[in-house]
């Protein structure tokens, strides 16, 4: 896998994640760009440790920040676009995103506003209401660890970008969050698919109220080598396929558990994960929701919505 890379002129920065929700540190590309320079897929988080390793995984490769011509971000999650802000600084680099995302890159989504209908979508899920303090919390977190960038670029799915040694198609897979993009190299087949694929724990699509779940249409293409985001590599595509972005044990079970009657996601969360904590009800929720769409996709369950609460059951 690292000899492919390197072959594409690719190198990886692992970048450590302090949420050990998120399944292990973040990788950061670094692509040699035609003209000089470099490209950056993702930049990793902003904290102190996590500029720390971008910083010493590019002095490690002989590249200053001032060589950034491009940054491509996989996603408006914190730990893949927390330091966009300050490369760009460095930099002068565009940042690029899919348009979907953008709120999140610029902080724009976290509004008194979107919080109203973060509460009242949550209550519809059954959610308690001290369930909201945790998105706000969230929300105070990644401004603590990303900067909100000012100017985001548009990247829009089917561009071809072109690199010094391979080009590579922007794929729009909407699922962990709606702007997800994966690059995609298909004379090196190489797939570099960030969260979308996780090694070790199942891309829990965060609630979102943007959301709509389609993590299934990698399964369209084939490829023999995923980069993931979280991984030095793997073999082979279908380990990471079987998992379809959700593993299949919480499926049966979330089933199992309707079959005995109608539950709001809610009420589902702490039967799956009953070794959560209550903290983590916003991780979980979202999990159990991810899974419920899937189910739901699959017609094996039906929703349906009494006194302002939604329910689940097996059909
Ligand atoms: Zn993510």
């Amino acid at each position: 896998m690292t000899g492919a890379l390197t072959r594409l002129g690719v190198h990886r920065i692992p970048v450590p994640v302090p949420f050990p929700e998120a399944g292990g540190p973040a990788n950061v590309y670094v692509i040699e760009e035609k003209d000089g320079g470099v490209a950056l897929f993702d930049a990793g988080i902003g904290t102190k440790e996590g500029r720390d390793a971008l910083h010493a995984g590019l002095d490690e490769l002989g590249i200053s920040t001032g060589e950034l011509r491009r940054i491509f971000v996989s996603h408006g999650h914190i730990d893949h676009y927390g330091c966009a802000r300050a490369a760009q600084e460095a930099s002068g680099a565009p940042v690029y995103a899919h348009l979907r995302d953008h709120d999140k890159l610029t902080g724009r989504d976290r509004t008194a506003r979107r919080l109203e209908l973060y509460a009242a979508y949550l209550s519809r899920l059954g959610a308690p209401p001290r369930l909201l303090e945790h998105v706000r919390i969230h929300w105070q977190d990644a401004l603590r660890m990303a900067r909100p960038l000012e100017h985001v670029e548009p990247l829009p799915a089917g561009t071809i970008l072109r690199f010094k040694r391979f080009s590579a198609e922007v794929l729009h897979l909407p699922g962990h969050t709606p702007g997800l993009i994966c690059l995609w190299a298909p004379e090196a087949r190489v797939l570099f698919s960030d969260d979308h694929l996780l090694e070790r724990v199942s891309p829990n699509p965060l609630l979102d109220l943007e959301g709509q779940g389609s993590r299934r249409r990698t399964a369209a293409w084939r490829c023999s080598t995923p980069a993931s985001a979280r991984r030095k590599g793997r073999d082979a595509l279908h380990a990471g396929l079987d998992e379809l972005g959700i593993s299949t044990g919480e499926l049966r079970r979330i089933f199992e558990l309707l079959l005995a009657g109608p539950l709001t996601p809610a009420e589902l969360a702490p039967k799956v994960f009953p070794q959560a904590r209550e903290h983590q009800l916003y991780l979980t929720l979202s999990e159990v929701l991810g899974n419920l769409e899937v189910l739901e996709a699959q017609r094996r369950v039906a929703r349906s919505e009494r006194q302002g609460r939604i329910y689940f059951e097996a059909v």
